[in-house]
């Protein structure tokens, strides 16, 4: 018997599956403050499995057996560099790959929460190949695991050589208790910085000029799977992974640098996914992509953010999943291309 709690539930003719509308964001920049829905929010994100809890532990994982030594990066060398790219290319593809496999090859789960009711594109002149998931996995691993793997080995060669502030707990320069605080308190904030960073890059590659030359190749992806995740073309990767910069001045554990490595890289994956969540036995396991980011790849001119911080809604570009913000954003549309 099916799970009331996983049907398809969709007034659209437009969508498969929607979830309950309008869309919520993050409700900790809510005003006036609603502290038990902020609460619920993380605890969400926290306290059950999610996406955040997988990377945090893998993270701690990847760092603990895999990583080369910090002693070891201080001095640049082809070796760890390597080392950092396998590790990375390994992670990305086995992600994407597993996701892809479940839920479009062997489709485990049919339609259920799937958003979009079409297949993903096979045979079309829009695609590197002629085939969606090709030229997805082409950008994504020659170009998007290139510049991950360069921004990354940047900002861990500068700490382990002293040039930026890493953050050891035996530093003790901050007492006992501040290190530890420190060390949970970032684990919030790189998801508020990434969402704060993504609209702002975000915007400036839906700059019409910009988006031409590089942002419409991830726009190629009117309805998205897994590998689209980090499938974009080399400017907008070299935009995209720029935020792990701020490690060069933000006293960050490397354990924090790696989670925020696959917030930004796994994460993206899960939330291209093109299913709202996992299904398996009849019941939601966890949640993969939200409808907000969906929405901004059919109607393109809205949601440039995330749901982490309402910066669409502060400037006006919130698509809440109803008809009238369909409508409006197409208006936006246009007034942006006509003034081209
Ligand atoms: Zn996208
Ligand atoms: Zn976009």
């Amino acid at each position: 018997m099916t799970d009331s709690s996983i049907s398809n539930s969709s007034k659209s003719k437009d969508w498969n599956h929607q979830p309950a509308l309008p869309i919520q964001t993050n409700p900790l920049f809510n005003w006036p403050p609603e502290p038990r829905l902020a609460f619920r929010w993380f605890a969400k994100n926290w306290l059950a499995l999610s996406q955040v809890a997988i990377q945090i532990v893998l993270a701690v994982v990847v760092y603990l057996f895999i990583f080369p030594p910090l002693e070891e990066m201080a001095v640049l060398q082809f070796g760890w560099v390597f080392k950092v790219w396998l590790t990375n290319i390994i992670l990305l593809s086995a992600f994407a790959g597993s996701m892809h496999f479940y839920l479009y090859s062997m489709r485990k789960q049919g339609d259920k929460l799937k958003y979009d009711p079409r297949d993903l594109g096979k045979d079309s002149g829009v695609f590197t190949f002629r085939n969606q998931v090709h030229d997805n996995m082409f950008w994504t691993l020659v170009s998007g695991v290139s510049f991950w793997t360069f921004f990354q080995c940047l900002v861990f060669h500068a700490g382990a050589s002293g040039l930026a502030p890493l953050f050891e707990f035996s530093s003790g320069y901050w007492g006992k208790l501040l290190p530890l605080i420190w060390f949970v308190l970032l684990f919030f904030l790189i998801p508020l910085w990434s969402s704060f960073h993504f609209y702002w890059v975000h915007r400036f590659l839906h700059w019409p000029p910009l988006y031409k030359i590089a942002h419409a190749l991830h726009h190629r992806n009117v309805n998205v799977g897994p590998w689209s995740g980090i499938s974009m073309h080399p400017i907008e990767h070299a935009l995209y992974f720029t935020n792990f910069l701020i490690h060069l001045v933000v006293p960050s554990h490397p354990v924090h640098i790696l989670f925020h490595a696959y917030f930004q890289t796994l994460g993206a994956v899960a939330n291209h996914s093109g299913f709202e969540s996992l299904v398996y036995r009849d019941k939601k396991q966890i949640q993969l992509a939200d409808f907000f980011h969906q929405l901004h790849h059919r109607y393109f001119e809205c949601n440039y953010g995330t749901v982490e911080m309402p910066w669409d809604k502060w400037f006006g570009s919130f698509h809440d999943g109803s008809e009238e913000a369909t409508t409006e954003t197409w208006q936006r549309k246009k007034r942006m291309y006509q003034s081209q």
